[in-house]
């Protein structure tokens, strides 16, 4: 079977990439094409999105597992064997989506819908059982600052719904006996078709839409429909620590169905805002600050801000540019059930050298050019803790 992506492309990493940096850019994907970010889309988009998960997930289940990868960087797909139909490595294997998704989104799944209901992606419908009819979930955003991630926050959304006709309760009548069996399924709320003269094949019912009933006389207030268009305010919990893409599901916050069913969920999508100056990886905080060339020879004071103030730090003495210090404890939380501890702040210093000097300070420095102390010694560089926490900043 040909056109399959090349799994490090999928990713969009290169072949010498980090496990940290395959598990990186596949988080990533995770929170953009996951598909219960795509509820409301249409379904087009929800396809786009279920394959671009899979093939994602499909890439990462190779490329995370150091075996296969090995196998598959000598000999490409044909080195993951598969049932020797070219079907690539038929199902995932030994991968279980949802562990690894917990893994990398970190314990239990708490108040977050998390990833359940999922799973079923590339297979048919379940079938055979009667279904309870379930309300559509209604899918919202929330934009939040750091600050506010830091520490939790309320906040309320305002959701247009579907909610019970207060005058049927539902029913779409106001006499029970006004609902009756649907003449066309008999109530079966299916439709059985006959083709090729011996097969059958079954469809939701065309006159009930499945429901196995119709109503004679309807409800003038909602014209039989038992449901009314009404906005609602609801106030929603946001634990700390929480990032773009995740997804809080507020049960039984969404649409309502007619009398029998059960309401959908509310689907709270959170996005952050970007902050002025500081930036995010997960639970760290990375601030950048220019310092004078003085204050970076001599040693002086610096002003950080973090998410809950303001925060003076020194300057050592023979501070190089581009060194970095960390605060500890001064990130922001994990979310309670993703994880645990307070991530770090890491602040950068970049030294500022001046372009025009006064004919004094010129001298003065050209006085200091032949001194021994101002010969390069690189030994002296915090170069490793730039060089891990570089990419971030
Ligand atoms: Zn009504
Ligand atoms: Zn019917």
């Amino acid at each position: 079977m040909a056109g399959k992506r090349d799994f490090y492309e999928v990713l969009g990493v290169d072949r010498n990439a980090s496990p940290d940096q395959i598990k990186s850019a596949f988080r990533k994907l995770v929170l953009k094409w996951h598909p219960d970010k795509w509820v409301n889309a249409s379904e087009e988009e929800k396809k786009t999105a279920a394959d671009k998960f899979k093939e994602a997930s499909e890439a990462y289940s190779v490329l995370s597992d150091p075996d296969k990868k090995a196998r598959y960087d000598r000999f490409g797909e044909a080195g993951l064997g598969g049932d020797g139909g070219g079907a690539g490595f038929g199902g995932f294997g030994d991968f279980n989506i949802n562990d690894v998704l917990r893994d990398l989104f970190g314990g239990a799944f708490g108040g977050f819908s998390g990833f359940e209901g999922f799973g079923g992606f590339g297979g048919g419908q379940r079938s055979g059982q009667r279904r309870v009819v379930k309300g559509r979930d209604i899918l919202t955003r929330v934009y939040l600052t750091l600050e506010e991630i830091a520490t939790g926050v309320e906040k309320e959304v305002t959701i247009e719904r579907n909610e019970r006709c207060p005058d049927c309760g539902g029913k779409g009548t106001k006499n029970e006996s006004d609902v009756q069996t649907c003449p066309v399924c008999n109530g079966s709320g299916q439709e059985q078709r006959v083709m090729n003269g011996f097969m059958y094949t079954y469809t939701t019912c065309s006159r009930c839409h499945g429901e196995g009933t119709v109503v004679k006389n309807p409800c003038r207030s909602c014209s039989g429909t038992g449901l009314v268009r009404k906005r609602a305010t609801i106030k929603v919990k946001i634990p700390a620590g929480v990032e773009s893409g995740m997804q809080l599901t507020i049960k039984g916050e969404g649409h309502a169905t007619k009398a029998g069913g059960i309401n959908g969920d509310l689907l709270v999508v959170i996005e952050e805002r970007e902050h002025p100056v500081l930036r995010r990886e997960g639970k760290n905080l990375f601030y950048s600050v220019v310092i004078p060339v003085t204050d970076a020879l001599l040693g002086g004071k610096v002003s950080v801000p973090c998410l809950d103030g303001n925060y003076t730090i020194d300057v050592e003495p023979g501070t190089q540019s581009g060194s970095v210090v960390r605060l500890r404890g001064r990130g922001l939380p994990a979310v309670k059930g993703y994880g645990s501890g307070v991530g770090d702040l890491y602040v950068k210093f970049l030294v500022w050298i001046p372009k025009k000097l006064k004919s004094s300070e010129r001298s003065a420095i050209e006085a200091m050019r032949d001194s021994s102390s101002f010969k390069p010694d690189l030994s002296r560089d915090d170069k490793n803790l730039f060089d891990k926490m570089k990419e971030n900043f």
